[in-house]
């Protein structure tokens, strides 16, 4: 017998139209790239997204052509993140942080149509536009004031003007849930660029998902501010839940140092944010150095790359700023598990509090997880025993954008590359990424832990751990150290640090100190890039 409810498919443009309609008033607050601050709110976002759906339209744009945008997080973007996708198109977005060869690359194998990009990468545009073979127009996402008079773009289309140019008179058409929504490549660390192509259903879902009480915990109460980028994994689905969720959304353009994003939120009032653990450094040093509190800022989201338990140690304790843990991957829409306590652990000390919430966490309903041995085998949720970690779920990839990599499930299951820990209560705990993990004697070392400790020194601004070879262990920890400015350390106080906390074998054979750390388009140290600078290091 079937259900007899009624079978509205899940589109991204129902997001939008319940925002605009049940929480039109709203606000949408953006740092322009131009200098100064815009505010609309959801209605005005609405009525926009519509006028630029009919822009698309009238550029002969058609349901599942690729359009892509290099833009910072704004109310532009957020424009074509539902004027796109809402119109049946795919939102290709781009991060500007790639080297131009790999913009040219993606945007020649998504084959965009067109591209939309803020002022601050005209220059960037210029050096690649005659790169991408596909793109019929660039659009500078700005007011014909701000147009170059003179430039090197053959097709180049100014944005304000498309947009006074068109109608609001646009009702979003109804298609399958299962078509394509939006297109975001991996960065590629070995090999080229993947895209991960994510359909209306799973965007909705896990827009839904993320919202959560468990996972994000986004309401109509909340002010957000992602300074994760709308330019990799859609701004972790932000766009998507805190639209559904009526709340308030602040967006910091291109200025991510401590002081603006301070000043941001302290100015709008941020009660919630999320990003990466080398924005946060910023903003923590500004904090600190200057001797300020939030007033509102209350809940963070750290994610993308292990939070250094001294980093959420600071943001509790001295800031007053709740830190949720999360770990996901392009993969993924991104969001994997958090890390939120559960009643039971209210009880415990605050010590083992903060074990569980340095986990990277539970898994969000819409995921499902397990680790296996080599063999494939299931292994067991008690905390310390680690292996390969998969994932399933309707917000995860089946297989890559046209089938890249070809078949990439294992018994449907995908495998993440990330080797991890699940305790008895489902909290899992990533030791190391695949590639990264040290290989000494037969043995695992997780470069997780020992950066950990480092970054726990009042010294170290950043440490990174590599494997070196090593001629009788195979390989051995090198850890990668940068002082904080004006703080001195040595080797061997370093290396002290880390008696007692681990097993002999983990101690690390060396320190190297470093003036800073490659960092990739994603904001994450590039350990690649290390092992290949430190290949010769002669450990003592
Ligand atoms: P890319 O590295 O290509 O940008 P992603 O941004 O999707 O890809 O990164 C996903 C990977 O980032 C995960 O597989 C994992 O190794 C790492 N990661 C993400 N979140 C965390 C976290 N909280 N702790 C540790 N590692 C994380």
């Amino acid at each position: 017998m079937m259900g007899q409810m009624m079978n509205q498919p899940l589109l991204v443009s129902s997001i939008i139209e319940y925002a605009a309609r049940h929480f039109g008033g709203s606000e949408i607050v953006s740092r322009r790239v131009e200098g100064d601050m815009h505010r609309y709110t959801y209605r005005d976002l609405h009525q926009r997204a519509r006028r630029m759906a009919n822009v698309l339209k009238g550029l002969g744009v058609q349901m599942g052509d690729r359009v892509a945008t290099l833009a910072w997080n704004g109310y532009r973007h957020m424009e074509l993140y539902y004027a796109v996708s809402g119109s049946g198109a795919v939102l290709h977005t781009v991060n500007p942080r790639l080297h131009p060869e790999q913009i040219a690359y993606i945007a020649n194998h998504a084959e965009d149509q067109y591209l939309f990009f803020d002022l601050t990468f005209l220059p960037l545009i210029e050096a690649v536009a005659a790169h991408c073979k596909t793109v019929k127009a660039f659009v500078l996402m700005a007011d014909r004031e701000r147009m170059p008079t003179e430039t090197k773009i053959a097709n180049l289309l100014c944005y304000e003007d498309l947009m006074a140019s068109s109608s609001d008179d646009y009702s979003w058409p109804q298609f399958d849930e299962n078509s394509a929504a939006s297109l975001c490549y991996t960065s590629g660390t070995t090999g080229n660029p993947k895209g991960a192509l994510y359909s209306h259903r799973s965007t909705v879902l896990h827009a839904y998902g993320s919202a959560m009480p468990n996972a994000l915990n986004v309401s109509s109460a909340d002010t957000v501010l992602p300074v994760v980028p709308m330019f990799h994994v859609n701004a972790w689905g932000l766009p998507y839940s805190v639209l559904l969720s009526g709340a308030k959304m602040v967006y910091p353009g291109a200025a991510l140092d401590g002081k603006s994003l301070y000043e941001l939120f302290e100015a709008e009032g941020v009660t919630f944010s999320a990003g990466v653990p080398t924005v946060w450094l910023g903003l923590i040093n500004h904090a600190l150095q200057n001797d300020l509190k939030f007033s509102t800022f209350r809940r963070t989201v750290i994610g993308g790359s292990a939070c250094p338990p001294a980093m959420m140690n600071t943001l509790i304790d001295k800031l007053d700023v709740q830190v949720i843990h999360a770990w996901g991957m392009t993969e993924m829409s991104p969001l994997g598990t958090t890390g939120t306590l559960q009643g039971k652990h209210k009880l415990l000390p605050q010590e083992e509090q903060r074990k569980i919430l340095q986990k990277q966490g539970h898994a969000v309903f819409g995921v499902d997880m397990k680790i296996v041995d080599d063999e494939g085998k299931e292994l067991a949720w008690d905390g310390s025993t680690y292996g390969h970690l998969l994932v399933k779920g309707p917000w995860i990839i089946s297989s890559y954008f046209k089938n890249e990599g070809g078949d990439v499930l294992q018994d449907g299951w995908f495998p993440t590359g990330d080797v991890a820990t699940i305790d008895a209560d489902g909290y899992m705990q990533i030791t190391d990424r695949s590639k990264d993990v040290i290989k000494s004697g037969g043995e695992w070392i997780g470069t997780i832990d020992l950066e950990n400790i480092a970054m726990a020194h009042p010294a170290v601004l950043q440490a990174a751990c590599i494997g070196v070879a090593h001629p009788k262990w195979d390989e051995r920890p090198l850890l990668l150290v940068v002082r904080r400015p004006g703080q001195d350390v040595s080797r061997e106080e370093l290396l002290g640090f880390f008696e007692g906390k681990i097993a002999k074998f983990w101690m690390p054979d060396d320190v190297a100190f470093v003036d800073a750390l490659p960092m990739g388009a994603t904001g994450k140290i590039q350990k690649n890039k290390l092992r290949e600078q430190f290949r010769e290091h002669k450990l003592p």
